[in-house]
């Protein structure tokens, strides 16, 4: 398939415009959008949203996002709207926030992969929004990215997964917030399936108690069924090892650089993601800083970009572990996932 690569700067008009006939005619586009890299499809065609599996790999029983432009478009998506989700539309739509509720007889069982429930959200990104207008449907997206690896927050790992699978790529550079929304689940008592930009403690401030699902930083236990099916898989995994340091900076790196050195001697090339609190404690080894302990949102935004950048030439890398609260449990929960929940610890 030849796939037309159009700038979202300057070729605005034309990208959304031939983004939306595509998405019209049951083709495939991937998109910017404030969290990661979106591939998108008509999400009320259900035979256009096959395209979406096959094209990623992905595990049919996956449920896909559906993306909308104004709040209103949820109504006919869903059953009705929980006077929960209406306060948290008004406080977080646009943005980083996927809300599941029961859905209506509208939504493609391709969508919601049998489930009796459908995840939707409305993106912040101006570009996003644009495709989503010229579309005239909601855009059901899943992350950009071949199943498994790191989701893409640059064009250029857009390019390498998904170039000759789709019929449009729209360049909107570099991803803000670069992971993948929350998605709470609102059937039942409030609960977060995966942790993102908008925070347990933000969604709290507006509908009281949210619960966090356990799969978020634990693997799914051999006879647990998951609540939010994608934590069924493996996530986010470059093309190397990763091993999580937990424990306090100084432990944590202390830990790093005892297990960088036992591999070192076993022939292994190794690589550090350090933060800036750390660097000092990893001189004479190899490391990028990928951000700042303290400002968990600089890991969110360089976390995925970095795992597929450092993997190339490594064999291991290894990570800090970082406190699970604000946007350091969305952090954690995605580096635990690419690690395939191999940490150590004191
Ligand atoms: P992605 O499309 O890569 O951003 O992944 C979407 C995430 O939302 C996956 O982890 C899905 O399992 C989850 N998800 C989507 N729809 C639902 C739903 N109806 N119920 C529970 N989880 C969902
Ligand atoms: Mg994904």
């Amino acid at each position: 398939m030849n796939t037309e690569v159009f700038n979202a700067k300057t070729q605005k008009e034309n990208g959304a415009t031939v983004a939306g006939r595509v998405i019209r005619a049951g083709g495939l586009v991937v998109f910017p959008t404030e969290t990661v890299y979106g591939l998108g499809a008509n999400g009320l065609d259900g035979s256009a949203v096959s395209k979406i599996f096959e094209a990623k790999g992905r595990p049919g029983d996956n449920p896909l996002i559906l993306h909308i432009a104004k709040k209103s478009d949820v109504k006919p998506l869903w059953k009705h709207i929980p006077d929960t989700a209406r306060r948290l539309m008004d406080a977080f739509w646009p943005g980083p926030l996927t809300l599941v509720y029961l859905k209506s007889d509208l939504v493609p069982d391709e969508v919601s992969a049998g489930l009796d429930t459908v995840a939707v959200r409305m993106p912040e990104h101006k570009t996003a929004l644009a495709v989503i207008r010229a579309a005239g449907v909601p855009i059901a997206a899943p992350s950009a990215n071949l199943s498994g690896k790191p989701s893409p927050t640059r064009l250029e790992h857009t390019l390498e997964d998904m170039q000759g699978r789709v019929d449009v790529i729209i360049d909107g550079g570099d991803c803000e917030i670069g992971v993948e929304s929350t998605v709470l689940s609102l059937v039942g008592k409030p609960t977060i399936l995966r942790p993102g930009g908008i925070t347990k403690e933000m969604l709290e401030s507006v509908i009281g108690a949210v619960e966090v699902a356990s799969a978020v930083l634990n693997p799914l236990g051999e006879n647990e069924t998951a609540a939010s099916p994608g934590m069924k898989y493996r996530h986010y995994a470059p093309s190397c090892d990763v091993v999580v340091a937990v424990g306090s900076a100084k432990t944590a790196a202390g830990l790093i650089c005892r297990e960088y050195q036992k591999a070192e001697q076993e022939g292994r090339s190794c690589k550090i993601f350090a933060t800036v609190q750390t660097k000092n404690y990893y001189n004479g080894k190899k490391y990028v800083i990928i951000g700042d302990r303290d400002m968990p949102q600089t890991l969110c935004a360089s976390l995925f970009g970095a795992l597929r950048d450092e993997s190339d030439d490594t064999d291991i890398i290894f990570a800090e572990g970082i406190p699970e609260d604000g946007q350091g449990l969305a952090y954690m929960n995605r580096l635990l996932r690419a690690s395939g929940f191999t940490v150590i610890k004191h």
